[in-house]
């Protein structure tokens, strides 16, 4: 039988994974600070604890596995990384995770060891213009990320390929586009934009108005969940490092974003735009390389992921109203 850790195992997209590698007949250990919030893990074995704590890493990792997912991190939504509060916090903790993963799975032999970075890691600069983003992965330096958490995750993108060159360890590592759907946090504070977005539509009545961060002409693409766990475990198993986009092609505005989400509510909503954080103007996955490297990328439109997510949100906003 073949073995996974997933580290960040109680969170979004870990606890997908957990899922997706059982449906694969594997058998997993997931390791959290915290157990998933909306459903029970899936996980056969589930360590609590702080992976900040290098005896913690050790005791994870403890024994074979054939793949090693590193999703753990302190992050968030834009209203999380972008206001500049949490950034101490962010790199701090996000550091210490993955300087002290690499670490025990280096003493542990650990052939091959996924990490999750992100489309933050590309320059400010490049990502001025709403309709012309340029997120093409070689594309990343001169770097000049708008985030602390775009520069953490390109510190240790650089301390996952050093310890590929120097320990021999394989190492592959996907730079995630805004990955959404069901079962991701959708209020408190972490939410991204459209969990956001669904519960402010799922919450408001029909002719009533939705808020909007800044004029919602900033463009982005999201890439819905199945879609994440697919890629990323067609590099995994592939010969290939990376990092490499996972990110959808299908650029929209949020405003396009949010009249989505209407119309899978049947609500007749208005848009008021108001102040906050926003991060860049425009952002897209150049998805050139994945196809060439794993003759695969994403396909599937925007809109059915919604309309999957909206309907998980908006039972979520009425069992929290009930
Ligand atoms: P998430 O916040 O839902 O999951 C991260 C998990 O890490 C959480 O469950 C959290 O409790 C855990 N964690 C944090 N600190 C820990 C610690 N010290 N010890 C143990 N566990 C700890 O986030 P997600 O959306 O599932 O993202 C997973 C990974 O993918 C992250 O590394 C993130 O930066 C990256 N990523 C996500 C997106 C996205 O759109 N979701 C985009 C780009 C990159």
């Amino acid at each position: 039988m073949k073995t996974a850790l997933v580290c960040g195992a109680g969170g979004f997209i870990g606890s997908h994974m957990v899922h997706r590698l059982k449906e694969e007949g594997y058998w997993v250990r997931g390791v959290d600070l915290k157990s998933p919030e909306f459903s029970a893990t899936e996980a056969d074995d589930f360590i609590i604890g702080d992976l900040r704590d290098p005896y913690v890493c050790r005791q994870a990792i403890a024994q074979r596995f054939d793949e090693v997912y590193q999703f753990a991190a302190d992050m968030g939504g834009a209203g999380f990384v972008f206001t500049g509060e949490n950034d101490a916090d962010i790199m701090h903790n996000s550091v210490l995770i993955n300087l002290n993963m690499l670490d025990a799975c280096r003493k542990r032999n650990v052939k091959r060891i996924f990490y999750s970075s992100s489309a933050c890691v590309y320059p400010e600069q490049n990502q001025m213009a709403p309709d012309n983003p340029n997120c093409e992965e070689g594309s990343v330096y001169p770097a000049d990320p708008d985030s602390d958490y775009g520069w953490e995750k390109l510190f240790s993108e650089r301390l996952y390929l050093a310890f590929q060159r120097n320990y021999g360890m394989e190492v592959r590592i996907a730079r995630y586009h805004n990955i959404f759907g069901p079962l991701g946090t959708w209020d408190g504070g972490r939410e991204k934009a459209p969990a956001a977005i669904c519960r402010k539509v799922a919450m408001a009545e029909d002719g009533g108005k939705i808020e909007i961060w800044g004029d919602g002409k900033q463009t982005r693409s999201f890439l819905y969940i199945d879609e994440c766990l697919e890629g990323t475990l067609r590099l995994v198993r592939s010969d290939w490092t990376g990092p490499v986009n996972i990110g959808s092609d299908e650029m929209v505005t949020i405003n396009q974003l949010a009249d989505m989400a209407m119309s899978v509510s049947g609500k007749n909503l208005t848009k008021r735009h108001i102040e906050g954080p926003l991060g860049v103007r425009g952002r897209n996955s150049d998805n050139r390389l994945i196809e060439k490297k794993l003759g695969w990328k994403p396909d599937q439109p925007l809109i059915k992921g919604i309309e999957k997510t909206y309907q998980w949100i908006e039972a979520q906003v009425r069992k929290s109203v009930s």
